[in-house]
């Protein structure tokens, strides 16, 4: 440690050899603060780093008119002090503006100083530029900047937050139209960034500093007006304290107790949100009790025992006390805050906070390495301070990040940033599909999701987002997990739990599925525990296993129809058996209908159609069915369904075709086929399912969708097939097809529909 240079205050002394002795006093003040923190001892680079800072910006002056120099060094003190880092980040502030503004280079400081030490002043380099520019995007820019480099050492981030809080302490001497910018981007970039790393004291002073120079006057009023309130404010604190001091001191707790008054910025912050004056801020001051702990293992009963202290003298407000002991916020905040009713009647809130925790919150993470006993090493240290960070950056309040939603990020070429459609956001992998967010936010919104709206646009599952959409997850209940979704889910966590819920899908689908074949079972009167009956059916299927025939069967993706009922022909002695294999039952009857055009309706429908051989056609036709067989076709021309007026027509083959009465076609038939029309009934119990398309028109905004989908598959219980919504200039139009049994549940439907504000009209087409 070299002597400090004593500054006589003779006149021999020419103005360069006092500002020398000036900045020689400063920097042995810089050094003093070092010799005193935890750090290990290593002047001898920091006394280099500053020769050579000194000798590079010589002759250089700031716009306030002192030597350039006199900014590193504050620079570095405020990074050795009030962050309490080491002797790489002291270098680096040092020579924070060196390749910027003189002809040094990076690889001249490499050469001097090392890698890490270069890195960082390179990293320093790159987001100063710019910063003071004028490029419309500047703030973003540097934002993104700011992140990028962070990733490759946060002590970037840390000294340009000094760099930055120097800057703004000696604002005052910019020109004024550099104040207002500079105040701006230190409150909508710095300030934020400052609380989500735990240094408040900075923070705070940011806001404050960037307030007084976007409001001036409103700033010096607050601070009059706090000035003025003091003496009424001691007052009310003593009378408060009094008998919690007491009660301490006969504990013998050691502590301090001390108001703190809300900083300007947030005073009038909650004066512009709340719309009130400055009298009525009721949490205008806190009360902080600080203690130093009798045993560090028991700060937390000790907060405890000081709360009970509290509340037995005063009433604690029911909903407003907040363990941060138990749970830290995720910056490292720790205290218990309880607001009570002081004997003013106001409303008073008291932290309480053991010494450590106070200065954590203060200092941030620089309290962290007063607590670590011997020389501590800045470069493992701030690893894992760099880990926590980067699990705030990864898990953000809301809140805080905010100010991100403008920004389109697009940090690391192996993550993605995706917003919720509240704001928070949310990492992923690269190449993340809409599905994974679901399933990556909840399990059950990934076996529920049905859509995504991407950017507020209605988007596939499987679309692969970008960083900054902003996406929202589409749900039904009636939806489940699809075995197709493998192709697109990319996240571990999504394939696992899709995997999982496709096999419990899997063997719910099975379990019908052996119903189904137990059911052929007893129907054709076979033999239960036959295994030849097992294999005829798998090998007529080409199957294996069972366990696929119950799922294929489940899925309705084969049916056991007559072709397997021939398999045992002669075994059978089942009247209905016979019945289902009458001739005109025979295979496909009704399919080629010419003029109905019935095959598209037909093919996809596994039930079978059975008329009598002889339709009496002066009695009323009972249209029947059940869960296997019908005994009418449903013209596709108007898809008429029960509840509809409809009429018969008795084709060539025997077979009735139902219409509506009001279908052109039908009209057609009446002229030309009057012998051949009937009169048709629906019978009250069909087990049977309609499609009708639904037409939907209203006004197009957020979430119109998911309340249209909530109410067809919740309130409803209905299947959707098809939804097709178009939007334009503010108006949507939507077709929407579902299974329906009756005209009826298209009436409950749409009056459910009409009822949603957005929703003008909706009916069915046709
Ligand atoms: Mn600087």
């Amino acid at each position: 440690m070299s002597d400090t240079p004593i500054l006589p205050d003779s006149e021999g002394l020419t103005v360069e050899q006092r500002e020398d002795a000036m900045i020689e006093q400063e920097f042995q003040a810089l050094l003093n603060e070092y010799l005193h923190s935890n750090h290990r001892k290593k002047v001898e680079i920091i006394e280099r780093a500053f020769r050579f800072a000194k000798e590079a910006h010589h002759g250089i002056r700031r716009r306030s008119g002192e030597p350039y120099i006199m900014h590193p060094i504050a620079v570095a003190r405020i990074v050795c002090e009030e962050m309490g880092l080491g002797s790489t980040s002291i270098c680096s502030a040092l020579l924070h503006d060196v390749v910027e503004d003189t002809e040094y280079t990076v690889e001249d400081i490499e050469n001097l100083f090392g890698k890490k030490i270069a890195m960082i002043v390179s990293g320093l380099t790159k987001i100063s530029g710019g910063i003071f520019g004028d490029q419309a995007s500047a703030q973003a820019e540097n934002f993104r900047k700011l992140l990028l480099t962070m990733s490759e050492d946060i002590r970037v981030i840390l000294v340009k937050m000094a760099d930055r809080l120097h800057n703004m302490r000696t604002l005052g001497s910019m020109l004024p139209s550099k104040q207002y910018k500079i105040a701006g981007e230190t409150l909508y970039i710095y300030a934020p960034l400052a609380h989500r790393l735990g240094l408040f004291a900075i923070k705070t002073e940011l806001e404050d500093l960037s307030f007084k120079y976007e409001h001036p006057e409103a700033y010096a009023e607050i601070q009059h007006n706090i000035a003025s309130s003091e003496e009424m404010r001691q007052k009310v604190f003593q009378d408060f304290a009094a008998p919690i001091t007491a009660k301490l001191h006969e504990m013998g707790v050691q502590f301090e107790m001390k108001t703190r008054v809300k900083s300007a910025y947030s005073i009038w912050n909650k004066m512009q949100t709340k719309n009130i004056p400055f009298d009525e801020v009721y949490d205008l001051y806190a009360v902080r009790i600080i203690f130093d702990p009798q045993h560090e293992e028991n700060e937390k009963t000790e907060c405890f025992n000081i709360y009970s202290v509290i509340t037995d003298i005063y009433r604690p407000h029911p909903e407003r006390t907040r363990d941060w002991v138990s749970h830290p916020k995720a910056n490292g905040y720790r205290a218990l805050h309880v607001t009570v009713m002081g004997p003013d009647g106001n409303w008073t809130e008291v932290q309480i906070r053991s010494r450590k925790m106070d200065e954590i919150a203060e200092r941030g993470f620089a309290a962290h390495w007063k607590y670590k006993v011997g020389g501590v090493d800045e470069g493992s240290e701030l690893d894992i301070w760099l880990r926590t960070i980067k699990e705030i950056l990864e898990n953000p309040e809301p809140n805080a990040l905010d100010f991100l939603d403008t920004i389109k990020l697009n940090l690391f070429a192996s993550e993605i940033f995706v917003f919720t459609p509240k704001g928070e956001l949310k990492t992923l992998p690269k190449d993340a599909t809409a599905l994974d967010f679901a399933f990556f936010l909840h399990s059950d919104l990934g076996y529920h999701c049905i859509a995504a709206k991407v950017n507020h646009r209605l988007a596939p599952l499987s679309q692969k987002l970008q960083s900054g959409d902003q996406v929202e997850i589409l749900t039904s209940k009636s939806q489940t997990p699809k075995p197709e979704w493998e192709n697109f889910v990319t996240t571990a966590k999504a394939k696992t739990q899709l995997q999982a819920a496709l096999k419990k899908e899997r063997r719910g689908v099975a379990a019908q599925g052996e119903e189904i074949y137990n059911k052929f079972i007893a129907e054709n009167q076979l033999i239960t525990n036959d295994l030849s009956v097992l294999d005829k059916i798998l090998n007529f299927f080409d199957i294996d296993k069972k366990e696929e025939l119950f799922y294929q069967l489940g899925k309705n993706e084969i049916v056991l129809d007559d072709n397997v009922k021939k398999l045992f022909k002669g075994k059978s002695h089942n009247v209905f058996m016979r019945y289902l294999l009458n001739p005109f039952g025979g295979s496909k009857s009704g399919n080629k209908s010419s003029d109905e055009n019935n095959s598209k309706n037909k093919k996809s429908d596994k039930k079978k159609l059975v008329s009598p051989k002889k339709i009496d056609k002066k009695a009323t036709y009972l249209l029947q069915s059940t869960e296997t067989e019908r005994n009418y076709i449903i013209a596709t021309c108007c898809n008429p369904i029960p509840g509809d007026d409809v009429l018969g027509y008795v084709n060539e083959k025997e077979e009735v075709i139902v219409h509506k009465q009001s279908c052109p076609i039908a009209m057609k038939l009446k002229s030309s086929f009057g012998s051949r029309l009937i009169s048709v009934e629906w019978d009250k119990h069909l087990h049977e399912s309609f499609p009708v398309e639904i037409e939907i028109d209203g006004i197009d905004g957020a979430g119109v969708l998911n309340r249209i989908t909530h109410i067809i598959s919740d309130n409803m219980a209905m299947n959707i097939r098809s939804l097709t919504i178009t939007a334009n200039k503010g108006l949507f139009h939507g077709e929407l097809g579902v299974m329906v049994h009756d005209a009826r549940d298209i009436e409950q439907l749409c009056t459910q529909l009409k009822k949603l504000d957005e929703v003008k009209s909706a009916a069915r087409k046709n």
